[in-house]
């Protein structure tokens, strides 16, 4: 018999993630369509916590972040002056015998290394393809392996287009966002003039953004659809660089000390000049070690007044901040913090995959965080006669009210322990004959497997509470 291929660790998460519900194909049905997910009973539950520790430690936490929540389809101006009409396009090659489409920055190390080519047919920075190069006609198509069939590099723009209203001509063109940061920054005005914020201010948003990736991959890693958890930060010119550092300090220690992200899985990359996007003049990423090597989920960028000065121009209208005490009116500077939430949500998921060996079987475990954990606790009879579900079910009716609790009475107990470490459920609560006697129940802790402790049913709300507290 061939040896059992070890599944590395996407492969895993990918399986566990659609047997226990946290994230299916969309329309499977039909067959899915496209690398797009729907999130399940239980990876709604913990993407949401992770998206409300997010608006808690970002638009709670500080006096100076207000929320919004904008629109998906912005006035189409938004996306000329943002630069995302011109520039938001990634360089397509099509193979004209094979129809494989790539993108021309994919095939750069492919050049480098093609045999039977004189010379790699780059630019002189070496970081682009240059088609008009005499050996570009020598590289074979990575796919079926013929020459001359590539064509150049095409641009193709990576916004969804629509059209508003029932007639499909050019007037009514519209575009889903592909990212969340311009509703923000055309709602600027509008938040100045409702709060008393003043810079240095903050304007925070949770929401859906749409990109036609041409590569999408990874499980739930690069999707067409995502949701992004941005906030951008104003403030007065010259006070960028301070809140650069204070915020790259501020969303790495959310994903290491809140969010519960091994601190040994997570790093910065800092752009070099020629990765910085157009508008930025500094950027970080913070990079988590995924299967596929380590990749952003989270980026914090010194944009400058780039943004602001594109709206008014764009606009007509002064977007500069009037300050009261110097009399001087200025287009505030913008740090931003860009973070994807289903991004997150995988590196998190991830992070806490374990296997351990309990009573000579495998126990697969996920060590998530109280705060994260999709259910907080699961409440058990041991069996289920003697009053037993009766007295468990009481205590799961009070919990209820405050936490995501799962009451379970069928089956054998280790099973139900089992079902709900893969769950990543952080403490089960059972009901045994003692209870019947002094009312206390045990608490079993998924990551010591300690059972010892006995309980008072009142007291059980407030354990959890201290648990859920960030
Ligand atoms: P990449 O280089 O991976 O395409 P990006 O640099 O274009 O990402 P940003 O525009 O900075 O990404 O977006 C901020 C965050 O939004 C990213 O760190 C990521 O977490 C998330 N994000 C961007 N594109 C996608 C996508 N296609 N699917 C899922 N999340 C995404």
């Amino acid at each position: 018999m061939a040896a059992k291929k070890k599944q590395g660790p996407m492969d895993v998460i990918v399986a566990l993630a659609k047997r226990r519900g946290f994230v299916m194909p969309t329309s499977e049905i039909y067959g899915g369509i496209g690398s797009s997910y729907d999130y399940g009973p239980l990876g709604i539950e913990m993407k949401r916590n992770i998206s409300n520790l997010w608006w808690k430690e970002m638009v709670h936490k500080h006096d100076n972040i207000v929320g919004i929540d904008s629109a998906i389809i912005y006035h189409p101006k938004t996306w000329e002056a943002s630069g995302h009409v011109d520039g938001f396009v990634d360089p397509l090659v099509d193979c004209k015998q094979c129809k494989t489409r790539f993108k021309a920055d994919d095939l750069i190390e492919h050049v480098k290394n093609a045999k039977g080519v004189d010379e790699a047919p780059l630019n002189p920075a070496g970081d682009s393809l240059n088609a008009d190069h005499p050996s570009y006609a020598q590289v074979p198509c990575p796919n079926c392996g013929n020459r001359g069939t590539l064509t150049p590099p095409r641009s193709f723009n990576l916004m969804f287009k629509t059209f508003m209203g029932p007639v499909e001509d050019s007037s009514n063109v519209v575009y889903l966002r592909p990212e969340t940061a311009q509703g923000i920054y055309v709602d600027y005005p509008q938040v100045l003039n409702v709060s008393r914020v003043r810079p240095p201010f903050g304007i925070a948003q949770i929401g859906k953004a749409f990109r036609n990736e041409i590569t999408p991959g990874n499980f739930i890693f690069r999707t067409r659809e995502f949701e992004q958890m941005e906030m951008q930060y104003f403030i007065e010119p010259g006070k960028d660089l301070e809140a650069m550092e204070y915020w790259k300090e501020a969303r790495m220690s959310f994903w290491r000390d809140t969010i519960g992200i091994k601190p040994e899985n997570l790093r910065f990359h800092e752009h070099s000049s020629t990765e910085l996007a157009h508008y930025a003049k500094s950027a970080f990423d913070i990079e988590y070690n995924f299967p596929m090597g380590w990749s952003e989920f989270e980026g914090i960028h010194n944009r400058t007044d780039f943004d602001l000065t594109r709206h008014q121009e764009y606009s007509g209208k002064d977007l500069r901040f009037f300050d009261d005490r110097t009399r001087e009116r200025y287009i505030p500077y913008i740090v931003e913090t860009s973070a994807g939430l289903n991004r997150g949500l995988l590196a998190t998921l991830l992070d806490a995959y374990d296997e351990d060996e309990v009573d000579g079987q495998t126990r697969v475990v996920l060590r998530l965080d109280p705060k994260v954990a999709p259910i907080t606790a699961a409440v058990f009879p041991l069996t289920k006669k003697d009053g037993l579900p009766e007295a468990a079910l009481d205590i799961y009716k009070d919990l209820k009210r405050d936490f995501n609790i799962f009451y379970d009475e069928t089956g054998n107990i280790g099973r139900r322990y089992r079902r709900q470490d893969e769950a990543g459920t952080p403490f089960c609560f059972t009901v045994d004959y003692q209870t019947l006697d002094d009312g206390t129940v045990t608490i079993r802790d998924r990551d010591t497997l300690e059972q010892a402790e006995r309980l008072k049913p009142e007291d059980l709300a407030g354990i959890l509470f201290n648990k859920l507290r960030s």
